[in-house]
């Protein structure tokens, strides 16, 4: 029989607050253990929480990049629950009146439009960190995390497909990243996803049973997850079995989803209203001015790229889709006269390397300005081709100007006109048959002549100034 998924996701999304979400102590990422908390944020007796007033505005905004309605009244709850990484015994969160509903978000996945709808945005406290430690059997406590306040984004169950799924996520980091709201380093857990899957015989209405991935450090690792789970599903009905509903985790090295536990320990929170922090009741002014000051994102990046800079929707797409790359390349062509030159490099060469692992986007070496002296160089017949990969390679692994380089490895065009005719007249004078070959008509063997002088000058002169005086040659 052949059967139909249906998955649902919840993403947890850290703000990128200064301070945490009801205390003073640092939000961002490490620390020793234990050295970023308070009594507050460790839930001490007789404390009280104060809640951060950028955290609000940062989950609003979220709420407006995902087309969400925005509560006009919300309020907190504690969701009750004992875990080691947790020392109050209850989260504050908020459950019947979160800030954000009913939001939605376009992606592209499988060569299609879809709308994914948004069922809410939370805000939320993040838990503390256990450390395992396998050798001494013992499990450590690191409240540093504790406090992190954290957005919550649930989704209808309006998936069918892995793709669908990633593409989905990638978009929500964008959006994210592109607001300010949160850095999503997946590998530091900034940005965390679970997936809700079920499948049901094809043509059916009814979902089927389903089961909840948790801990899915990677959307490689997701993709491969929900696959591996759909497969393992089908065979158990296949097999006249039932899915029982239980969170599973996936196993990296096994590739197979491993159950962690099943309903009949499911939770009840016994949630109810936190007596610590007041409701808040927004005005229409407030939520204006916060909608006023979302950045640029990533759709007006991309017009402004297309519109103002004339360059591709393709090369922009590449561009606009890591923040990182953006942000580089806005600062190239703050100094550059022609944007168009350091997108075509940027998405080919400098991407090229990107994929090769030898840039680190997250951490360039060198400005935009920089590379955009490097394209202007290249483009200008200061440099080579092979000169200015030689350059690029030197300013990843040095950071240092590209004039400095160039200079210090000799690797400008000199336009020394006596060197090039000596050596194309030499060149031509070798190679008769071929000379003889494009006299009679055989344009093909103009290449070989390219080549040859390209070689042998090794960049003293300019492809244009070569070419003229191979025609010029040939011509005779
Ligand atoms: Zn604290």
């Amino acid at each position: 029989m052949r059967y139909y998924p249906t998955m649902g996701l919840e993403i947890h999304a850290e703000l990128l607050t200064d301070s945490k979400i009801f205390c003073t102590c640092s939000a961002s990422f490490g620390g020793e253990p234990n050295t970023r908390c308070c009594p507050v944020c460790c839930g001490l007796p007789g404390t009280l929480p104060v809640l951060n007033r950028r955290a609000v505005e940062y989950i609003i905004k979220a709420g407006y990049v995902m087309n969400c309605d925005i509560s006009r009244f919300t309020k907190w709850d504690r969701k009750n629950y004992f875990y080691p990484d947790l020392p109050k015994a209850y989260q504050i969160s908020q459950m019947p009146r979160p800030v954000c509903l009913d939001g939605y978000v376009d992606i592209t996945a499988d060569g299609a439009e879809k709308r994914i709808r948004i069922n809410r945005i939370h805000l939320e406290e993040d838990a503390g960190k256990l450390v395992h430690d396998e050798e001494q059997r013992i499990s450590l406590a690191d409240y540093n995390r504790c406090g992190i306040p954290l957005i919550e984004i649930v989704t209808e169950p309006d998936f069918h497909s892995a793709e669908e799924v990633t593409a989905f996520f990638e978009k929500i980091k964008l959006l994210l990243q592109y607001a300010g709201i949160c850095d999503c380093r997946m590998e530091q857990g900034s940005i965390r996803c679970d997936v809700n899957i079920s499948i049901a015989p094809e043509g059916s209405d009814v979902l089927g049973t389903r089961t909840e991935l948790k801990n899915l450090n990677s959307m490689r690792a997701a993709e491969r997850a929900i696959k591996a789970e759909i497969e393992r599903q089908t065979e158990l009905l296949d097999k006249g079995e039932k899915v029982i509903q239980q969170t599973r985790r996936f196993n990296d090295a096994t590739g197979e989803t491993v159950a962690m536990r099943s309903k009949e320990d499911a939770h009840d929170y016994r949630y109810f209203p936190d007596p610590d922090i007041p409701p808040i009741v927004f005005t229409e002014q407030e939520l204006e001015d916060i909608r006023a000051s979302l950045p640029e994102m990533p759709q007006q990046r991309m017009e402004r790229y297309i519109n103002e800079y004339g360059i591709s929707g393709n090369d922009a797409a590449v561009i606009v889709g890591n923040k990182r790359i953006s942000d580089f390349y806005d600062d190239a062509v703050s100094v550059c006269p022609s944007p168009k030159n350091v997108a075509s490099y940027l998405v080919g060469e400098f991407m090229r390397r990107v994929n090769l692992g030898e840039i680190d986007p997250d951490n360039i070496p060198f400005s935009g300005r920089d590379f955009a002296k490097l394209t202007e160089y290249l483009y200008s017949d200061k440099l080579s081709q092979n000169n200015a990969k030689l350059v690029l390679t030197e300013m990843i692994s040095s950071g240092r100007a590209p004039e400095a380089i160039a200079d210090e490895m000799d690797l400008w065009i000199k336009e020394d006109t006596e060197l090039l005719a000596r050596t194309i007249d030499e060149i031509i004078a070798n190679n008769p048959k071929a000379a003889e070959q494009y006299r009679s008509g055989d344009q093909k063997v103009f290449g070989f002549f390219m080549g040859k002088a390209n070689k042998a000058l090794k960049g003293a002169a300019s492809p244009k100034a070569i070419q003229e005086y191979i025609r010029k040659k040939l011509s005779e």
